[in-house]
C-alpha cells in the first residue's frame, strides 16, 4: 500500500514481511551503523535513514503531468537536474503508492550532445517511502546530472498527494476535479523528490488536460498547446526556488473573480461554478491583506499572481502553497445570506494566515519539521498584527486571548512537550502541527514583540526574512536577528550589555520557551512596599501535595505589572526562582502580566485575590480591559491545579453583571457553561438545574434584551449568538419560541426565508428536535450550495435527543457521499458534546477505529480530533479505564500518538476536580439560591 511499485518487479510476501522487520527497527534507530535495509527485490537497499543523504542535492524539476478524470488515474515524467556534492554511486528519492515505468541518467555533456540517456536500476524501499537509483558509474562531485523518470499512479481517494475531490451543481450533477496538498511529507506521493524542506529547487510544471477543465498551478501559465485529439498542454512559468511540500497543481472546471493590489499582483479567488456570489469577500480581504504584508515585511511578494481556490474535500483548513493557496470552503467562502460573524472572522483570520506563510515558510522555511513553529507560530502571530491592521472593526485583539488560552489547558499537563522536539517519522511530523507549534508559537513571539516593542521586533523580523529569502533557518537564526535591535523601553540591565551580550540574552531568554516545555505560574505576595516573586511549573491536576507534583522548571519571564496607584507599566525579567521587588508607593493591589501579552499565569497569595476581587465589584473600570479577561482566565486555571477554591472563582464572576464588554462577558460565560457541560454530563441533576437556573436569572437581562438580527459590533453580535445559543439549550421558553417560530417560516418559504445569520444555527438547532424539522434539514443540507450554511446545519442535525438519528447521521458521515469525509471528524466531535450522542460515538470509534484509519492518517488532525473529541470529557475512574483499555489494545496494535496521553490526563484532571470542587459548588448554588429569593422577595 505504501510502494513504489518497480515495473516487472513482484512483491513476494516473504519479502514483504522481511522489509516491514528492517522497517521497525530502522525507525526505532535509524541512525544504527549495524542497520541495513533490503529493498523490495530482495537486494540490499543502499540506504538505511529516514532523512536523505546530502551527497546529491536538486536544482530543478521539469515535471508532466497528465491526469485523466474518468480513469481516476495519471501519468507523468520529470527530469531532475542534481548537483553531486560527494561522489556517489546512487541517488535516494522519496517515492510513495507510483509505478516506475523507466529511469535515465545524462551527464550535462550526454544533454549537450543529445546521447541518449543509461537505464538506471531503481530499488524500492517503501518502509522509509524512498527509492534508489543505483548508477553504472559513479557520479562525480560537482558535476550536474540530469534524471529523467516515467511513472504512473491513482488519483488518491483521501485528501494527500494528488487526490480526486467531488462536488455537486446545483442541477444535482457530481463533478471531479484533481488536486494537490502535500505537507509535510506528500509530494511523494505525487511525484518522485528530494521531499525534506531543506532541498529547495525550482519547478517548471507541465499539465495536459481536456477543455473542458482549466488547470492551476503555483506559477502563471505561459502557453496553452493545443494537441491531437483535442487535448490540450499548459506550460507554467518556473517556480522560484522552493521546497517540495509548496508544489501544486489543480485540474478543474471552477470560476474565478480577481483584482489587482497596489503592486500589481494579481489575486484571484476560484470556487466550484455555483458559487460565484460567495467569493467577493476573500478577494477584498486578501487584496488588503496582500498590500498589508508587502508593506510591512518591506518584501514584495515575489510573483505575479496568487490565487486562492475553495476545496471541495479538503484535510486542513487550508494550505500555503506558493501562490497557489487552497482552502476548505468554509476558510474562504463567505456567503452574505448564511455566513455570520463568526465565519467573517475566521474567514480573515484564515486568508491572513496562509497570506503570511508566503514569507514566513515559503520564502524562509525552518530547516526540519522539529521547527514547524516557524512556519506556524508565525503565521498564527501575524494573523493578530494584519487583522488589527486592515480589519480593526473585527476587534482581533480579543479573538487572540484564545489563541493563547486553548494551548494553555493542553501546555499545563504533565504530557506537554515542547515547542521544538526531535521528529522523524511521517507520523511524528504530522503530530507536529499542533497546538504547541501554532498556538504557543504564536503567544510566545506576542510576548517577546511586548518586551522588545512593536518597531524593534518589526525590524528583527524584516531582517531574519531578508536575511534567510529563499533559503531555511533554524531557531537561533531568528533569535540572531531579533537581538540585532535592542528593547525600545529603557530597561538599564540590558542596555548596560555591550551588544553581542544582548544577542545572548534574547536567545538565553526565548531557549526557556521553545526547548521546555509547560507554563510558568508566578506566585506574587505583598508585603507592604515589597514583593516576593516566585515561579514554579503550573500544573493542573495535579495538586501540590501530590507526590508527582515537582518545581523542575526555569524560565527567563520579561514580568509586567501595574498597581492601584499607578497606570505605570513596570517591567522586570524573573530568571531566578525567587526575587522581591520593591514598590515606589503603597497600593492595595497589584496586577501582573499587564494586558494579558505574557504567557504565563499569576497567583496572588495572602489577600491579593480578595483585593482584585473587591476592586472588580467596586469599579472595575480600573482595571484594564484585557487584565479583566486574564484575571477570570487564571482565576479558573487556578481552581483546576488546586491552588485556589471554585467559590472564590466563582464570586469573581460576579462583577459581570455590571461588565459592558462583551469579549469579557463571553470569557465569563464560557466558564459557568462548562461547569453546567461538566455536570449535565454526569447526570448530577441537582447541581445541573441549579446552575441551569443560575445562569438564566444571572444573565436574564441580557438575554432578554437581544435582538433576533446582525445589527452591533461584531464582538456584540458574537455575543448574541452564544446567549441566545444556551439560552435556547437551557430551555428558556422565549428563545424557543421566538426560534420555533422562524423555523416554521423558514419551512414554509422552503427554505428562502433569509434568517439573521448569527442565529441561523440557533434556528435549526430548536427546528431539528422535532422528526419533521429534522428530516427536512437533512434534505436542505444535501441540496444548499454554501458550506457556510450546510456547516450550521449539521450542527443542528447532531443536537437531536433520538438516538437512531445520530446514528444515521454517523452513517452517512462514514459513506462520505451526503456527509463528505472532510466532516466526519467534526460531526463525531459535535455529536460527542451531546450527552445523547457521546457514549454513541465513543462505541461507534473504537469498533470502527481500522475503517476510520482507511479514511485518515493516523497521526492526521482529523484522527486525534476524533480521539479527543470523544474520550477528553470522560470524568470517572471507570471511563478512565475504559479509555485505557482502548488505548494499550492500539498501541499493541502498532499505533501510538502523543494525544493518548493528554487524553489519559485530562480525565484525571477531570476526576481529581470533580472530587475536590463538587461540593463546593453545590453549597455556592444554593446560597445563591437563597441570594436569588431574596432580591425576588425585594423586587416584586
Ligand atoms: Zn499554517
Amino acid at each position: 500500500q505504501t510502494s513504489c511499485v518497480i515495473l516487472g518487479q513482484s512483491l513476494t510476501l516473504s519479502f514483504f514481511i522481511w522489509t516491514l522487520r528492517t522497517c521497525t527497527s530502522c525507525y526505532q534507530s535509524s541512525e544504527d551503523p549495524g542497520a541495513f535495509a533490503v529493498a523490495t527485490n530482495g537486494e540490499p537497499f543502499p540506504w538505511y535513514h529516514l532523512r536523505l543523504p546530502n551527497s546529491v542535492i536538486p536544482l530543478h524539476y521539469d515535471l508532466f503531468v497528465h491526469p485523466n478524470l474518468t480513469s481516476l488515474d495519471f501519468v507523468a515524467s520529470e527530469m531532475i537536474e542534481i548537483l553531486v556534492r560527494d561522489t556517489t554511486q546512487f541517488i535516494i528519492l522519496h517515492c510513495k503508492d507510483l509505478e516506475i515505468m523507466n529511469a535515465t541518467l545524462q551527464s550535462e555533456e550526454d544533454l549537450r550532445d543529445k546521447k541518449p540517456g543509461k537505464k538506471l536500476h531503481v530499488l524500492s524501499y517503501p518502509a522509509h517511502e524512498q527509492i534508489a537509483l543505483l548508477v553504472p558509474e559513479k557520479l562525480m562531485a560537482d558535476l550536474r546530472y540530469y534524471v529523467a523518470i516515467d511513472f504512473q499512479g491513482k488519483l488518491a481517494n483521501g485528501f494527500e498527494g494528488f487526490y480526486k475531490s467531488t462536488y455537486r451543481t446545483l442541477h444535482g450533477e457530481t463533478r471531479i476535479i484533481a488536486v494537490t496538498d502535500f505537507q509535510p511529507t506528500q509530494a511523494r506521493m505525487a511525484f518522485p523528490c528530494f521531499d525534506e524542506p531543506l532541498f529547495k529547487a525550482n519547478f517548471s510544471i507541465k499539465i495536459r488536460r481536456e477543455s473542458r477543465h482549466i488547470a492551476l498551478s503555483n506559477m502563471p501559465k505561459v502557453k496553452t498547446i493545443e494537441l491531437q485529439g483535442g487535448l490540450l498542454e499548459d506550460h507554467f512559468a518556473t517556480t522560484v526556488k522552493m521546497s517540495t511540500y509548496l508544489v501544486a497543481y489543480i485540474v478543474c472546471d471552477f470560476n474565478s473573480v480577481s483584482g489587482t493590489t497596489s503592486s500589481g499582483v494579481k489575486v484571484s479567488i476560484y470556487a466550484s461554478p455555483d458559487k460565484w456570489n460567495q467569493m467577493h469577500y476573500a478577494l477584498q480581504a486578501s487584496l488588503k491583506l496582500l498590500d498589508f504584508y508587502e508593506k510591512y515585511f518591506d518584501i514584495n511578494y515575489p510573483l505575479p499572481k496568487l490565487d486562492l481556490v475553495a476545496i471541495p474535500d479538503f484535510g486542513p483548513g487550508a494550505m500555503e502553497n506558493w501562490g497557489l493557496i487552497t482552502y476548505r470552503e468554509t476558510s474562504l467562502l463567505f456567503d452574505p445570506r448564511t455566513s455570520s460573524v463568526s465565519d467573517k472572522m475566521w474567514i480573515t483570520k484564515v486568508i491572513a494566515h496562509e497570506l503570511a506563510h508566503q514569507w514566513f515558510g515559503n520564502l524562509v522555511t525552518m530547516e526540519w519539521w522539529n521547527d514547524i513553529w516557524l512556519n506556524e507560530g508565525f503565521a498564527n502571530y501575524m494573523e493578530l498584527i494584519s487583522v488589527n491592521a486592515t480589519y480593526p472593526e473585527l476587534q482581533f485583539d480579543d479573538y487572540f486571548f484564545d489563541v493563547c488560552y486553548a494551548v494553555i489547558t493542553r501546555d499545563s499537563l504533565n504530557s506537554s512537550r515542547p515547542i521544538s522536539k526531535p521528529a522523524e517519522t511521517p507520523t511524528q511530523i504530522q503530530e507536529m502541527f499542533d497546538a504547541v507549534s501554532y498556538n504557543k508559537g504564536a503567544c510566545i513571539l506576542n510576548m517577546l514583540k511586548d518586551f522588545l516593542g512593536e518597531e524593534k521586533f518589526q525590524e528583527g523580523i524584516i531582517h531574519y526574512l531578508k536575511k534567510f529569502s529563499y533559503r531555511n533557518a533554524k531557531n537561533d537564526d531568528l533569535w540572531g536577528s531579533l537581538s540585532n535591535v535592542s528593547p525600545m523601553w529603557n530597561y538599564s540591565r540590558l542596555l548596560s550589555l555591550k551588544s553581542c551580550r544582548i544577542i545572548t540574552k534574547i536567545k538565553e531568554m526565548m531557549t526557556t520557551w521553545t526547548l521546555q516545555k509547560g507554563i510558568p505560574l508566578v506566585v506574587v505576595k505583598q508585603d507592604g512596599c515589597s514583593l516576593s516573586i516566585q515561579q514554579e511549573r503550573f500544573l493542573e491536576g495535579v495538586f501540590k501535595e501530590d507526590p508527582e507534583w515537582r518545581a523542575l522548571f526555569l524560565w527567563h519571564i520579561p514580568l509586567t505589572y501595574s498597581t492601584s496607584s499607578s497606570n505605570t507599566i513596570h517591567r522586570h525579567i524573573l530568571k531566578s526562582k525567587t526575587d522581591t521587588l520593591d514598590l515606589a508607593e503603597k497600593t492595595t493591589w497589584v496586577k501582573f502580566n499587564v494586558d494579558s501579552n505574557g504567557y504565563y499565569l499569576v497567583h496572588y497569595e495572602g489577600h491579593g485575590w480578595d483585593q482584585l476581587i473587591t476592586q472588580l465589584n467596586q469599579n472595575h473600570t480600573l482595571l484594564r480591559p484585557k487584565d479583566r479577561i486574564g484575571l477570570i482566565h487564571d482565576a479558573f486555571q487556578l481552581v483546576s491545579a488546586g491552588r485556589m477554591t471554585l467559590d472564590k472563582a466563582l464570586n469573581l464572576t460576579r462583577y459581570l453583571q455590571h461588565e459592558t464588554s462583551s469579549p469579557i462577558l463571553l470569557k465569563g460565560l464560557s466558564y459557568l457553561e462548562l461547569l453546567y457541560h461538566m455536570m449535565d454530563r454526569r447526570n448530577i441533576s441537582d447541581v445541573s438545574e441549579n446552575l441551569k437556573r443560575y445562569l438564566l436569572w444571572y444573565f436574564k437581562q441580557m438575554i432578554d434584551t437581544q435582538s433576533w438580527s446582525d445589527e452591533g459590533s461584531a464582538w456584540d453580535r458574537m455575543l448574541r449568538s452564544v446567549l441566545l445559543r444556551l439560552a435556547c439549550e437551557l430551555g428558556h421558553a422565549p428563545c424557543i419560541q421566538k426560534a420555533t417560530e422562524l423555523f416554521s417560516q423558514w419551512m414554509e418559504s422552503s427554505g428562502k426565508l433569509n434568517i439573521p445569520t448569527d442565529v441561523l444555527k440557533i434556528v435549526y438547532s430548536v427546528g431539528a428536535q422535532t422528526t419533521a424539522g429534522w428530516n427536512y434539514l437533512l434534505e436542505q443540507y444535501e441540496l444548499s450550495v454554501s458550506s457556510a450554511e450546510k456547516n450550521k446545519i449539521l450542527y443542528a442535525l447532531s443536537t437531536s435527543r433520538h438516538q437512531e438519528k445520530l446514528v444515521k447521521l454517523i452513517e452517512l458521515g462514514m459513506e462520505g457521499k451526503v456527509i463528505k469525509t472532510q466532516d466526519l471528524a467534526a460531526l463525531i466531535h459535535a455529536i460527542a458534546r451531546n450527552p445523547k450522542g457521546q457514549q454513541l460515538v465513543w462505541n461507534f470509534v473504537r469498533a470502527n477505529w481500522t475503517d476510520l484509519l482507511k479514511k485518515f492518517d493516523l497521526g492526521s488532525f482529523a484522527m486525534r480530533t476524533i480521539i479527543s473529541s470523544t474520550t477528553s470529557f470522560f470524568s470517572s475512574k471507570d471511563e478512565l479505564q475504559e479509555v485505557k483499555q482502548f488505548f494499550e489494545s492500539l498501541s499493541a496494535q502498532g499505533s501510538h500518538l502523543d494525544i493518548f496521553q493528554i487524553v489519559l490526563e485530562t480525565i484525571t484532571k477531570n476526576i481529581k476536580w470533580l472530587e475536590k470542587n463538587l461540593p463546593t459548588l453545590r453549597t455556592w448554588l444554593l446560597r445563591e439560591d437563597t441570594r436569588l429569593l431574596q432580591y425576588m422577595y425585594l423586587h416584586f
